[in-house]
């Protein structure tokens, strides 16, 4: 997974959740329906392994 997207105006790599290049201020298309799924994705997998995790610390703190 790619964590920067190359600026196509300036070659840069900018930060992959970002809409504007913060170097050359170059506005990314927003023509990616996949990164909103990714980042559901992400969110979903988050609360997957982050509430038996949490769970467990709590177990073992409490
Ligand atoms: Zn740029």
């Amino acid at each position: 997974m790619a964590t920067f997207r190359e600026c196509p105006s300036c070659a840069l790599n900018a930060p992959a959740g970002t809409t504007e290049c913060p170097f050359c201020g170059y506005e990314f298309p927003m023509s990616e329906p996949g990164s909103f799924t990714v980042a559901w994705l992400m969110i979903g997998l988050m609360i997957l392994f982050g509430i038996p995790i949490l769970a467990w610390l709590m177990g073992w703190l409490g």
